[in-house]
């Protein structure tokens, strides 16, 4: 009865695919899968010296480094991106979390992750939008991996200036007081999973990083859904 209301319902109301909006059909969930096949997926979780790894050489103490999809300027993932920062499509987030943590959990060196941690954003931020999108996505990856998500942990103090147009340093000098870690007895001698949605320069996971590493026995390591 109530999947024949479904029926009904999704008939006046067609649920859209977040990709592509064309209705999705029976079985579907938040993306088709014509986009599921067509996600530009990275693979970089197989190798480790892969070009998200390679931002943090010198900078950070990662273990592993990853990125789901590359960000397609125009494309898919840009689209689904604004649709979680800017849309309050935040089960968006979710959906790509569990098909990027059901690939990882496929990797080994992924299997040997404790713990997945959001990078947070300021409490403003986040009340503004409702969410944080970051955290939908470890729900998500949470799922489909089996491992817990701690949230609330590694909090952000202030709200930062936009950086662009910036070098690395003064980027760096922008951040460096960003983010603490409250309970870090919670996060000690455990290998954490930072979760964001996109990297580009690196300076934020490198920011929570460095707080984080320096609980004692952490072990980094970072993964997003785009890389830019
Ligand atoms: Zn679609």
């Amino acid at each position: 009865m109530l999947s024949l209301l479904d029926d009904l319902l999704s008939l006046f109301y067609p649920r859209l695919c977040a990709g592509c909006e064309t209705p999705l059909v029976k079985g579907e969930e938040i993306l088709c899968l014509g986009c599921m096949a067509d996600l530009p997926k990275t693979g970089f979780e197989k190798t480790a010296d892969n070009p998200v790894a390679q931002i943090f050489w010198g900078r950070a103490d990662i273990r592993l480094a990853t990125s789901f999809c590359t960000f397609d300027k125009g494309g898919i993932v840009q689209h689904l991106m604004h649709q979680l920062k800017y849309k309050g499509s935040k089960e968006v987030g979710e959906k790509l979390g569990r098909l990027f943590g059901s690939d990882l959990i496929r990797s080994a060196p992924y299997r040997e992750v404790e713990l997945l941690v959001p990078v947070p954003l300021h409490p403003k931020r986040e009340r503004k939008r409702g969410y944080n999108q970051s955290a939908e996505i470890g729900r998500g990856m949470s799922a489909a991996m089996g491992i817990p998500l701690l949230n609330g942990t590694l909090v952000r103090n202030h709200y930062s200036a936009t950086q662009t147009n910036k070098g690395r340093f003064e980027r760096w000098e922008n951040v460096r007081e960003l983010f603490s870690v409250q309970h870090p007895e919670l996060l000690e001698g455990k290998h954490l999973l930072l979760v964001d949605d996109v990297v580009t320069t690196g300076a934020t996971l490198e920011a929570c990083a460095q707080e984080v590493l320096k609980i004692p026995g952490t072990i980094v390591s970072v993964a997003t859904i785009a890389c830019a």
